[in-house]
């Protein structure tokens, strides 16, 4: 079975394409010849990871899914959530909404956060959605160097490193991401023998 992964982020590309599963291949909107930005138009990762899905679906007619995914801050309710991307507005991109972050956090003890992945899978024309939870707390400074967007704040509960630290391989240990594939291949596990397309 092939499946179109709606994403353009090659750091998710490479964490997805190493946890494939016999009979699954996965395609990037690159190899599917597809340049468009996806918008993310809504307030829940929900919802945006179901729009990302469906836009590419009404483009494509294949199987195919999505993934939103958010950093969460007890201590700033909920923030930079599904703003994640964009948090440091105009100029955001991974290293300024991580200073920004840093920043609004200068002087609070209270780190806890978590990061959630929620993937919209369409197969056949129906939709199903999987999350994935990883818990931990937002360190005082950045470190390590691995990795892309908040990775070298976030220390994820279990262990000391940020997930900057770590190769992708201890990271995918704790992973959001990896937690709601994980949920995603079985799901396709269960469902392909059944449903061979
Ligand atoms: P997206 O909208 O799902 O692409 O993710 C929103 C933002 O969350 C990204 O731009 C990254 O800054 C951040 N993000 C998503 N996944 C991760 C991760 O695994 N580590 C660190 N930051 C992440």
């Amino acid at each position: 079975m092939q499946l179109i992964f709606a994403t353009n982020n090659k750091n998710k590309i490479e964490e997805i394409k190493g946890a494939l599963t016999e009979g699954l291949e996965i395609i990037t909107l690159t190899e599917a010849g597809i340049d468009i930005d996806i918008p993310e138009p809504h307030n829940t990762l929900e919802e945006n990871a179901k729009e990302k899905s469906t836009v590419i679906h009404n483009l494509t007619q294949q199987h195919c899914f999505s993934e939103d995914t958010g950093l969460q801050v007890d201590a700033l309710n909920g923030a930079p959530g599904v703003r994640s991307a964009r948090y440091a507005g105009d100029e955001a991109n991974f290293k300024n909404n991580t200073l920004l972050l840093l920043k609004n956090l200068q002087n609070i003890k209270e780190r806890a956060a978590q990061f959630k992945t929620v993937i919209s899978l369409i197969l056949d024309n129906k939709e199903y959605q999987f999350t994935g939870i990883c818990t931990g707390k937002i360190h005082t400074q950045e470190k390590g160097t691995n990795g892309f967007g908040y990775d070298s704040i976030f220390i994820p509960d279990g262990d000391e490193k940020t997930f900057a630290e770590m190769t992708m391989e201890e990271k995918n240990k704790y992973s959001h991401r990896k937690k709601a594939l994980a949920k995603l291949i079985y799901f396709l596990s269960e469902y392909i023998p059944e449903h061979k397309t």
